[in-house]
């Protein structure tokens, strides 16, 4: 079964000023689309046309490099669309699971918000910083290059993301230019803390339970 490019649920220009239209378009358009339409031609005739992106990505050692970059792009673009919003408040409410495991795991939230944004300014050249659940229901903070994520087999860090920031260039060049830390700082004010706490619970059955 062919992986298809998910819609937004918002319109291009809807996270403006923090990222611009323009780069949204291309982002989904281009780059996004580009990764879809490469993981599905370099699955064709194989085992993985039966697997979940999920299940790929866990054997990824086991496949070529063209897999390893398409479907880490497809997977990646789509949970990043997915954690961001216009309605986004900025930080989570203190009532939502993540905002408690958060302080509980990082001692605060303005702590988090620096811990992921120093991941996502040291990773040199292209690549993703991530929050993530780890087996132990721990929250952790890491980053990964290229197109790699902390759901391969291949990466040092491994666990379920549930947040995720693209560093790559393309993901602000054309409104921040060389500024990442300007754009990392933007990207605090679109991240949907709904989407993100929702998927902590996904991740971790027992969160309920707080
Ligand atoms: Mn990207």
């Amino acid at each position: 079964m062919a992986f298809t490019l998910p819609e937004l649920s918002y319109a291009y220009d809807a996270l403006e000023p923090h990222i611009d239209a323009r780069t949204m378009e291309i982002h989904h358009t281009k780059h996004h689309a580009a990764y879809t339409t490469n993981l599905n031609a370099a699955i064709q005739g194989t085992e993985m046309e039966k697997m979940t992106i999920e299940e790929i990505l866990a054997n990824i050692s086991k496949y070529p490099a063209a897999v390893r970059n398409n479907g880490g792009g497809f997977y990646n673009h789509n949970l990043f669309w997915a954690i961001m919003s216009p309605n986004s408040e900025g930080e989570p409410s203190d009532r939502m699971n993540i905002h408690k495991a958060i302080t509980r795991d990082f001692g605060s939230f303005e702590n988090f918000k620096k811990e992921f944004s120093a991941a996502a300014m040291t990773r040199f050249g292209s690549g993703w910083a991530w929050l993530c659940v780890d087996a132990s229901d721990k929250l952790f903070i890491t980053s990964t290059a290229n197109q790699d994520n902390p759901l391969m087999d291949v990466v040092e860090a491994k666990g379920t993301p549930i947040l995720g920031l693209d560093v790559w260039e393309h993901a602000y060049y054309l409104n921040y230019q060389n500024r990442r830390a300007d754009y990392v700082s933007a990207f605090f004010s679109v991240v949907d803390w709904h989407a993100v706490t929702q998927r902590y619970n996904d991740a971790n059955p027992g969160a309920s339970n707080f």
